[in-house]
């Protein structure tokens, strides 16, 4: 007979969750909802309660709360979600669950999940997508391959947390339409498919109040409208603004992090205490608040671990392989004249690599902020091209007397995120955004003296989110986007120019041809915010990203879902199963695709609806499912893309929920946003 229910693993977790709340003291309670160090939480010897343990993600496990070690460095998320590849988001998500666990850590701090709004936030490297359905199904397979680890992937950072500016203490206006429509859908989205054991919400307030003392998002949306079941943790030190535990505790936030003197303050002791005599709160609200942090300790098997593994450095060679092919799929080819790439080896003699770029490892600590991981090693774009040519061909510097130049330009990681913060240095970095669309002067200046040199320079973009091309786009046959590519990110480069691997990247933002028609970037109150009254509008609404081209009918740069192949597919024939729903179900949208060039690579099918007629505006067409597929020369295939009918719903104000109205919606299928030449339509009845 087990008198410790709560350990009996034949038991169901509610059961053994509630075991455990009776024989906790409120001492021990308290001291579960706060961290006892930077990544962990307090254990409780009595009754074999280990410590808790997270880590830093999400482009991998973070150096600085694994230990100081060593990890596989896969490619920024923005990059994976221009793979839009289901599945090896979920490979990387494994992944990255084992080596939590290999780090003895039960929780990693990703994905991140926020909407990339604007292409100057700094946190987009390590965001995916201005668009919620892109963003969640990516974010879905990450979530349930960390999880199918044991680990729990805690999304952050919840909600429209979606620029660094005075992140600490701005506060986010969004109409209750597109703060439902676009940012709520994204992560509802991924509950309903992931059921994400783990949430970190975000610093900034929204509507005037702190996201950590803010019941409406924590309670009314997260846990009530959206079926959340894990626990809510705060950004690091972002309960210390708000108004005490109380108001948090009333929230619904369940763990204060980190468990530091000068960051933890809220969830003390003698701040309960206080708060419990003065019956603000009281037992009933410290269970309340517990529970879910239990059903995660429960979910990972917190009681039942046996010989924790730390090991420091992790050089797994798999792991390695899922990063090169995250990579080689991420890159976009955004320029090929004449199909200047690929480069056949045969035909050359010398090429020159260039750039501040070319030879910049990224995977250092701190770099970029909280997300930098650090690899066994690191392959640039220089090493990966060197490793791959052959001896026939000669490695130069003289760009006058290469055959072809590569110029490797973009951003970086600024410095270490204490100089960043302390310097306010500009690049892909947490903690504040990039004020230009541009590339630095000096990059520019160094492709116009590069192309005099010699034209035959193929661009290669190494950034985590848009640049302006605008200037520069005619003068150079190829340019390449090659995200931030992680530890094996060279080799997967190498193998793009020389031809083994033919690009199937597409963007997962649009590209604006100048900022100022950005929907982020009609006036600063939109961004980076009116900074006197600390408030940042978003005043776009539900026309972010490509709604918004769409909607004002601008032509952007590059288009949301734009990405361009060595060979060319043939889409044809779209069908559905069935012509009309009615009330709910789904329905298939098939498509046949033929690769008619002459080398093998994968095309992603979009699909986008358009409501023909609705009592509110909604946008012209919005991205509803995709399918990425794989195709020999002259390969023909039919892909079928299955939705339901939340594929045709908007967010109704005056219902305050999600509805479909009746009537007819067209379906358009394509290769972007922009390139959507199928089309059919289909009704909807109640
Ligand atoms: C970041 C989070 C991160 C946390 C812990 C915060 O500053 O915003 O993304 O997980 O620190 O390092």
């Amino acid at each position: 007979m087990i008198r410790n229910h709560y350990l009996d693993q034949s038991l169901d977790i509610e059961s053994r969750i509630n075991d455990l709340l009776d024989k906790l003291t409120i001492d021990e309670k308290v001291s579960l909802i706060r961290g006892k160090d930077f990544w962990t939480t307090n254990p409780i010897e009595r009754l074999n309660i280990p410590s808790f343990g997270m880590t830093d993600g999400p482009l991998g496990v973070a150096y600085h709360s694994s230990h100081r070690g060593k990890k596989t460095r896969f490619p920024s998320t923005i990059g994976l979600a221009a793979t839009w590849n289901k599945d090896l988001a979920f490979q990387m998500g494994k992944a990255i669950g084992k080596e939590v666990r290999l780090s003895g850590r039960h929780q990693i701090l990703g994905p991140g999940v926020n909407i990339i709004r604007s292409p100057l936030c700094g946190r987009n490297f390590e965001y995916l997508s201005e668009d919620p359905i892109l963003s969640s199904d990516i974010a879905t397979e990450i979530v349930k391959g960390i999880q199918s680890e044991n680990v729990a992937s805690c999304i952050k950072h919840y909600i429209t947390n979606n620029s660094e500016t005075e992140r600490m203490k701005i506060s986010t206006e969004v109409s209750e339409r597109a703060f439902q429509e676009i940012y709520v859908k994204n992560y509802k989205r991924i509950i309903e498919k992931a059921d994400p054991w783990g949430l970190m919400v975000c610093y900034n307030k929204i509507s005037g109040t702190y996201g950590a003392e803010n019941k409406y998002i924590l309670t009314d949306v997260l846990v009530n409208q959206l079926g959340f079941t894990g626990h809510v943790v705060t950004d690091w030190g972002a309960a210390q603004r708000t108004s005490g535990p109380s108001a948090c505790i009333k929230a619904g936030l369940n763990l204060e992090m980190p468990g530091n003197f000068l960051l933890s303050r809220v969830y003390t002791r003698r701040k309960i205490k206080k708060a419990l005599d003065k019956g603000e709160i009281n037992i009933e609200d410290i269970n309340r608040i517990l529970k879910p942090l239990l059903r995660t300790f429960f979910r990972v098997g917190l009681f039942e671990q046996t010989n924790v593994s730390s090991q420091k450095i992790i050089d797994i060679p798999q792991h390695q392989d899922i990063a090169q092919k995250i990579a080689e799929e991420s890159m976009v080819l955004l320029k090929n004249d004449k199909k200047f790439l690929p480069i056949n080896l045969d035909k050359i003699r010398k090429i020159a690599i260039i750039g501040p770029n070319a030879s910049k490892k990224f995977g250092k600590p701190f770099y970029g902020g909280s997300s930098a991981v650090v690899p066994p090693f690191e392959i640039t774009p220089y090493e990966g091209i060197k490793n791959y040519i052959s001896d026939k061909v000669e490695l130069m510097s003289k760009t006058e007397d290469a055959d072809v130049v590569f110029l490797v330009l973009g951003l970086d990681h600024g410095a270490s995120f204490l100089l960043n913060f302390f310097l306010k240095r500009e690049g892909d970095t947490e903690g504040s955004d990039r004020t230009r669309y541009k590339l630095p002067e000096k990059q520019q200046e160094l492709i116009a003296e590069t192309l005099q040199k010699n034209p035959n320079t193929v661009v290669i973009l190494v950034s985590g989110s848009p640049i302006d091309v605008s200037g520069w786009y005619n003068d150079v046959p190829a340019i390449l986007n090659a995200w931030y590519p992680g530890m094996m990110g060279g080799n997967a480069l190498a193998r793009i120019l020389f031809g083994d691997v033919n690009p199937s990247g597409k963007l997962p933002v649009t590209y604006p041809k100048r900022l100022e028609e950005h929907p982020a970037h009609k006036s600063t109150d939109r961004f980076p915010g009116d900074l006197k009254e600390m408030k940042i509008f978003y005043d776009e609404g539900i026309c972010v990203g490509y709604r918004y081209f769409d909607e004002k009918q601008i032509d952007p740069f590059f288009s949301f879902g734009f990405g361009l192949s060595y060979t060319n597919f043939n889409l044809s024939n779209l069908r559905l199963d069935k012509d009309i729903i009615k009330g709910s179900g789904e329905f298939t949208i098939s498509i046949d695709i033929e690769n008619i060039g002459e080398m093998a690579g994968a095309e992603v099918i979009q699909v986008y609806i358009e409501d023909n007629k609705c009592s509110v505006d909604r946008p012209p067409k919005e991205l509803q499912g995709f399918e990425k597929v794989y195709l020999e020369p002259g390969e023909k295939k039919t892909v079928d893309i299955t939705l339901d009918e939340t594929a045709l719903e908007f967010y109704s104000v005056s219902k305050g929920e999600f509805i479909i109205e009746e009537g007819t919606f067209s379906i358009y299928a394509g290769s972007s946003s922009r390139d959507l030449p199928l089309s059919t339509k289909l009704d909807f009845v109640k």
